[in-house]
């Protein structure tokens, strides 16, 4: 009787693709099991496409089944009468199909069985698909008590700032003049200074909120250097945000608000935040770090900042400006020296921090400004991480131009019980010193449009484009340029110092346009830009009020140009609500591109809520 395993078991079977072509007998790999010998064989049938039963042994047993010279094999084929096939698939399983009738491929079977029984009898080994299953003991459940550990973290936190003094900031009396305003005075001066709202926002009873002040004498009566400090910069009084945050960032309560730049808001936390790190019971040469920082979302911001805080020169208090792309060495050499105020960009004051270089633990105020740009611009991680080493005592301020859920999240995180005052309506402040005139436009006529434009200007305007791409704000500088305009663009791409070049030159008027992206749009305090033009609509209508916010500053008349094209559709109602709000004409196209939108908005939507079928999709 011919057997031919022995060529085939010569056939060294590789990888997965080849395993499954010998696995050609029409049960997949997973259809595989072991029977209760331990046998690999077929799930659900035990015959090939061939009518052989087929069935896997262990390779290392190949060579029993075999017997030497094939005498074992050719023994079971005789006593059984049916014809064996092994093929070696690979080094741990091969296959053996046995032909023949029914009890002719039993018998063979069995003598398998036998031969595969005795050896592991006689050597007393489990070969590896016969071993017991390992029972796992199974581990012991971990019960981990959350409730207690948070508990315990607020002990832990708790001590760890219990060996600090406390943290002083009530340093606020009411003047006399103040007092005797009724409430109907205080409702109807809030109403005639932007609109000033405020809220408290703590839970349960509301506490009484401060009434504005009117002078800065009224605010400061307590502290004479601080009114003599604003007197020497020239101010007359109050403006609206100053008036209404004074009061109450001095009486200790933290504060969001909610206005932009230009209204006055960085002297608003700077002067109480000078008062606050004056009274401190840690005297300042003992204080082993900063008592105050802002955190300020971009480097032209956080320097404008320090330029208003070191214009006022406060009992000597030194501050320092921390942030990417300036001279890092040189900054940790004014930190390592000892400062009382630092003025930071969330990233390179927690690389200062993760490197301990900069102490954060003496802080006791702490300024959030711009809170909705720096979540735009992904600071929320880094703040993050600076507020874990910050004290949970401290007096928090927060100012936002606007006030979305991003915003309110970061309020409810980081500031205790604070109040809330709106400069403006919630949504967006109108801005009503600035003439806005909206040109419709094709897109290819821009840049002829905004030429001709430039060359309409007086010698002493001074104009910043805003664009929305890097490229092409040096692209229009090249061409204002060659027109020997004097220009430079301002955006991401330049290094720190040629940013700070372009600003200064802008301010000081070497140069008489700037072309930005808007990274420029926020916090930029050029006092006397006459002109904004934009060029390309911004991302959203909020970005649109800060852009032209940069002109008409600081008791200023200004202008703002917007191109609007029919890409930008979907802006135009906003848009509208906008110019009405401050009174501003709006152009008849701009109202049909309005509606042509909704009405191409609301077509969408029907589409969405109907069938396929019934709005065509399909069929057409
Ligand atoms: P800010 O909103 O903080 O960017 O301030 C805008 C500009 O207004 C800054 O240049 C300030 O120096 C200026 N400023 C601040 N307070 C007053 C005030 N009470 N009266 C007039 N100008 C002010």
């Amino acid at each position: 009787m011919e057997s031919d395993w022995e060529p085939v078991s010569r056939q060294r079977m590789g990888g997965w693709e080849k395993k499954r072509n010998a696995r050609n007998d029409g049960w997949s790999s997973e259809a595989r099991s072991y029977d209760a010998g331990g046998w690999k064989r077929p799930a659900n049938q035990g015959f090939g496409r061939e009518g052989a039963l087929s069935f896997q042994i262990d390779t290392k047993m190949v060579g029993f089944v075999i017997g030497r010279g094939g005498s074992k094999i050719k023994e079971i084929q005789e006593k059984s009468g049916a014809r064996i096939k092994i093929t070696n698939e690979d080094y741990q399983f091969s296959e053996v199909k046995i032909f023949g009738n029914h009890s002719q491929q039993q018998n063979a079977k069995h003598l398998i069985d036998e031969i595969i029984e005795n050896y592991q009898k006689e050597q007393g080994v489990y070969l590896p698909f016969q071993a017991e299953p390992e029972i796992k003991e199974k581990e012991p459940e971990i019960f981990i008590d959350w409730i207690a550990l948070r508990e315990q973290a607020k002990i832990d936190i708790a001590q760890k700032w219990a060996a600090l003094p406390p943290v002083l900031k009530t340093f606020y009396v009411e003047a006399k003049a103040v007092s005797l305003r009724t409430d109907e005075e205080v409702a109807q001066w809030r109403k005639e200074n932007n609109d000033i709202t405020c809220e408290d926002l703590i839970e349960g009873g509301k506490r009484v909120i401060p009434k504005p002040v009117q002078t800065f004498q009224e605010a400061f009566e307590a502290f004479p250097d601080v009114i003599a400090a604003i007197e020497d910069a020239g101010f007359e009084k109050p403006t609206p945000i100053q008036a209404q945050a004074w009061p109450i960032i001095l009486q200790g309560y933290d504060l969001i608000g909610i206005a932009q730049t230009g209204t006055g808001k960085t002297l608003a936390f700077l002067l109480p935040g000078f008062i606050h790190l004056d009274n401190q019971p840690i005297p300042r040469h003992e204080r082993k770090g900063p008592g105050m920082l802002v955190l300020s979302p971009t480097r032209e911001l956080a320097l404008q900042i320090q330029e208003e805080c070191s214009k006022y020169r406060y009992k000597g208090f030194k501050s320092i400006c921390v942030y990417g792309g300036g001279n890092r060495k040189e900054q940790i050499n004014v930190v390592t020296e000892g400062v009382d105020i630092v003025i930071a960009t969330p990233g390179r004051l927690h690389d200062l921090q993760m490197n301990g270089i900069i102490n954060l633990n003496s802080l006791t105020y702490v300024v959030l400004d711009e809170a909705d740009r720096m979540l735009d611009l992904g600071f929320e991680p880094q703040i993050l991480k600076i507020f874990i080493d910050i004290r949970p005592q401290r007096q928090t301020i927060m100012t936002s131009a606007t006030w979305p859920d991003g915003v309110r999240r970061l309020a409810e995180k980081y500031l205790k019980d604070p109040m809330m005052v709106y400069v403006g309506s919630l949504d967006l402040a109108a801005v009503t010193s600035v003439k806005q005139t909206v040109i419709m436009i094709e897109e290819k006529e821009k840049r002829a449009f905004l030429l001709k434009f430039v060359e309409s200007l007086k010698p002493t305007d001074k104009l910043i484009t805003f664009v929305s791409r890097k490229v092409i704000a040096d692209d229009i500088t090249s061409d204002l340029c060659l027109r020997y305009y004097y220009a430079d663009s301002l955006h991401g791409d330049k290094e720190q110092c040629d940013r700070e070049q372009t600003l200064d030159q802008f301010r000081s008027g070497k140069l008489q346009m700037i072309v930005a992206t808007d990274l420029a749009s926020r916090g930029l305090d050029v006092h006397d830009v006459t002109h904004v033009f934009n060029y390309d609509f911004p991302r959203n209508v909020e970005e649109y009020v800060h852009r032209v916010g940069r002109t008409g500053r600081a008791g200023r008349e200004g202008e703002s140009i917007t191109l609007f094209c029919r890409n930008d559709w979907k802006h135009a109602a906003e848009l509208i609500a906008i110019l009405a709000r401050a009174n501003q004409e709006v152009p008849d196209e701009l109202v049909q591109m309005a509606k042509r939108y909704e009405g191409f908005k609301n077509k969408k939507a029907m589409e969405k809520r109907m069938t396929p079928r019934q709005s065509g999709g399909y069929w057409n």
